[in-house]
């Protein structure tokens, strides 16, 4: 193993020492995470946490899996980096097989390095395509921390107070805990319509996650984007599907607007896409990547290592049939979660998603009660071996998003687990 390890509590006070306080923390006693293997991880201490959060669904075909790691280490040590003024293969490979399994006739793909980036690089070109400079986007939504980006989310705590962009308008999400999807989705709707009707002709794309994923696991009505896209189309505002949590099998579907039968006229990814090393990028038609009429390349963006990297993730996913894997077992989890629920109404109001993409929203008093007893459940499950994640508005919803390897004995055991801990809380 590399090096010696100084202890949890010496990283975090070099963290609180040199990284900008505002780094988020998530557990009160965060264990350090010093190896991985598929869906297990290790602490410094030699103890094995089952992974049912995956670096939120980044590592999607496990920790240091060997199938895509021998690929990226060999690729390493061949060569590493060169500029796009020079000819390599593997991103040219990749843009090929990226668009075998792309919905529709998007088919041109430009690399990046992060998820932010793929939005940005997504935002502009629609800006550039369309000649107009407005936005539309989800409360609640999240699509990165970029000045662009981070104007687009709605998530209060993910955005700065000011110094936005101020060419967006938000509208209503197609979720709302008193209404069913089908109502809720409605309102939305009609907030589309009206945005549309009044300045429709100054918008250049509306951005969504077609499922919300830091927002609470937001899965709107099958008809939802359909809809939206259908709005959309009247004016000439593009749709662009933030794919960055959802894509590559994880929804069941390798990119979840096939949920919802909706080709996005831009799509961007990233996490999954590396599982674990930095790749992203965003997608469109022929014509639409026209408009990017600048010549424009990034250090770093369909670089080999990176390229080789996701060759080996999509043959890993194809190989695996993760994404069917994803579809079954996410079925099997969330029942598992439904169970809990029917045993603990008072504290699981709701258990939503599909595949492994699924949440357990828990109820309090009052918001900060829910979100008190969320922070209970996740340091709970950790120190019994479960690492877990949590999101929503309120930061009161429990993320099951597991690599999409891991196997049924796995989720029996974290559902009994998380039975136990439920009933401890619940007393
Ligand atoms: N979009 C979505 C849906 C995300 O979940 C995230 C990251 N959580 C981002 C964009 C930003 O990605 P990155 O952190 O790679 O910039």
């Amino acid at each position: 193993e590399q090096g010696s390890y100084i202890g949890r509590e010496a990283v975090a006070a070099k963290r609180k020492q040199y990284f900008y306080p505002c780094t988020a923390h998530f557990y009160r006693d965060s264990p350090q995470i010093v190896r991985g293997n598929m869906q297990f991880v290790y602490d410094e201490k030699g103890k094995e946490y089952t992974d049912f959060f995956a670096g939120v669904s980044v590592v999607a075909c496990g920790h240091c899996n060997p199938a895509i790691t021998e690929r990226t280490i060999a690729q390493l040590q061949q060569l590493q980096h060169t500029t796009t003024i020079y000819l390599t293969q593997p991103a040219v490979d990749l843009a090929e097989r990226l668009e075998e399994v792309l919905p529709g006739d998007l088919r041109r793909t430009f690399f990046v390095n992060s998820g932010s980036e793929a939005n940005e690089g997504a935002l502009l070109l629609a800006r550039m395509h369309t000649g107009r400079k407005g936005f539309i986007a989800l409360e609640s939504g999240l699509h990165g921390r970029t000045n662009l980006t981070m104007s687009v989310t709605g998530l209060p705590m993910w955005r700065t107070d000011r110094y936005l962009d101020e060419d967006v308008t938000f509208i209503e999400r197609p979720y709302h805990p008193e209404l069913t999807l089908d109502e809720a989705a409605e309102i939305s709707l009609k907030s589309l319509a009206r945005v549309l009707e009044e300045k429709g002709d100054t918008i250049a794309a509306m951005i969504a996650e077609p499922i919300q994923g830091n927002g609470g696991m937001i899965m709107p009505a099958s008809w939802y984007f359909r809809e939206v896209k259908a709005l959309l189309d009247q004016y000439g505002v593009l749709l662009i599907a933030d794919e960055i949590q959802t894509g590559f099998g994880r929804t069941g579907a390798l990119f979840a607007m096939e949920h919802f039968d909706v080709v996005p006229d831009i799509i961007s990814m990233a996490k999954a896409l590396g599982n674990g090393v930095p790749v992203a990028a965003f997608a469109t038609t022929d014509e639409i990547a026209l408009s990017l009429n600048r010549p424009s390349a990034s250090t770093f963006g369909g670089n080999p290592v990176s390229a080789v990297t996701a060759l080996a993730v999509l043959d890993y996913i194809r190989t695996e049939g993760l994404q069917e894997r994803a579809a079954s077992l996410g079925a099997h989890l969330k029942a598992g979660l439904k169970s809990l629920q029917e045993r603990y109404p008072a504290l699981i109001s709701d258990v939503r998603g599909t595949g492994f993409m699924l949440g357990a929203e828990l109820t309090g008093v009052d918001a900060a009660a829910a979100g008190a007893l969320t922070d209970d459940i996740l340091e709970e499950m950790k120190d019994r071996g479960y690492l877990i994640g949590k999101n929503g508005i309120d930061r009161n919803v429990l993320a099951f998003q597991p690599p999409l390897i891991v196997t049924a004995e796995d989720i029996d055991g974290m559902i009994t687990v998380l039975d136990e801990v439920l009933r401890q809380v619940s007393k």
